[in-house]
């Protein structure tokens, strides 16, 4: 119901002309776009990735609507040095996935646009706990399944069904990122193996060394094995991006200067992170909490996002969120 409400919110002031006002008073100078799969078919993958189609559709429409895509680097400079009223939009995938790559490079490539992609070491060494994928593996390959850690059947015999199922045990893991090893059980009765969907649908290490010499492309830290930080205790947090960094230097031969907190959400980052994302020698930090940037509040190591993709992401709701739309009736309706 409020989904349909805000939708219908959306369409009355891209209509009725109010867009531009709202802009002024809800839009920043800059945005950064979030994005990790860029599917073709994203109903196979439980709608979970963002569409090609929209994809491309948002470059198109960002340019012209008047935003600049630049490098993440080349933001930052600009909203400290260049007084002129820009707006910059800068282009960020997270976990480093094939399609980033097979689907959205030739996108990138069509509009040339500048890109950031930010890679854990363990999804081109194959060992990261990539639960989310395991979980749409589960659910895309039955109509029934039984998460013991949860003590809940779930029956999802549609596509629907299985979209809330996903959201569901989604939301139960974020509540508590612990919770993320505690459907390992379930994966091993299920046959479903980790490392192999990591071999699936993750770049590998040849083809992270290719990217990165790309024209467009950047490679971001997204720490060792993709933890909530603000779960761990110090000395792990600071190893987790330190070592992350030096792997990436390593394999890449290049400086990796940037880095997105693993979730990003307020429970899984926060000031310590910042501090020691600073101290590790980054010079930003990314984070998944909603917002554009403006250059008078501007904190470099908790970046805001705004992510597009997912089951509700039409073209109408990212020109909302674009346009400042999104912010204002958040405002009016209360944050969701
Ligand atoms: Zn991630």
């Amino acid at each position: 119901m409020k989904q349909i409400l805000k939708t219908t919110i959306f369409h009355v002031a891209r209509w009725s002309g109010l867009t531009p006002a709202l802009r002024k008073v809800f839009a920043g100078r800059a945005a950064i776009l979030m994005f990790h799969e860029v599917q073709n078919d994203c109903r196979s993958e439980l709608m979970t990735g963002t569409s090609a189609d929209l994809f491309e559709y948002s470059l198109k429409w960002l340019r012209r609507s008047g935003w600049e895509i630049v490098s993440l680097e080349a933001c930052l400079e600009g909203l400290a040095k260049d007084p002129r009223p820009r707006r910059y939009a800068v282009l960020t995938f997270d976990d480093g996935y094939r399609d980033n790559v097979s689907t959205a490079l030739p996108i990138l490539e069509r509009n040339d646009a500048p890109f950031m992609v930010y890679v854990p070491t363990g999804a081109p060494t194959r060992t990261l706990q990539s639960w989310w994928l395991g979980l749409r593996e589960l659910l895309r390959s039955r109509d029934a399944i039984t998460i013991d850690a949860m003590g809940i059947c779930f029956f999802c015999p549609d596509l629907d069904s299985k979209v809330s199922a996903m959201n569901r045990i989604t939301e139960w893991i974020h509540e508590d990122y612990n919770r993320a090893e505690m459907l390992e059980p379930t994966f091993r009765k299920a046959g479903i193996v980790l490392s192999a969907l990591n071999d699936t649908y993750f770049l590998n290490e040849r083809e992270l060394q290719n990217l990165s010499q790309h024209r467009l492309a950047s490679i971001g830290g997204h720490t060792e094995s993709h933890p909530a930080l603000a779960c761990l205790d110090a000395v792990s947090a600071r190893s987790e991006m330190a070592s992350n960094r030096s792997y990436l230097e390593n394999l890449l031969q290049r400086p990796v200067l940037h880095v997105a907190y693993p979730y990003g959400t307020v429970g899984a980052c926060g000031l310590r992170e910042e501090q020691l994302a600073r101290e590790i020698g980054f010079s930003s930090a990314v984070t998944t909490r909603h917002g554009q940037v403006s250059d008078c509040k501007l904190n470099q190591f908790a970046l805001p996002r705004i992510g597009v993709g997912g089951k509700f992401d039409t073209r109408v709701a990212f020109e909302a969120r674009m346009s400042g739309i999104q912010s204002a009736v958040q405002m009016l309706m209360g944050r969701g």
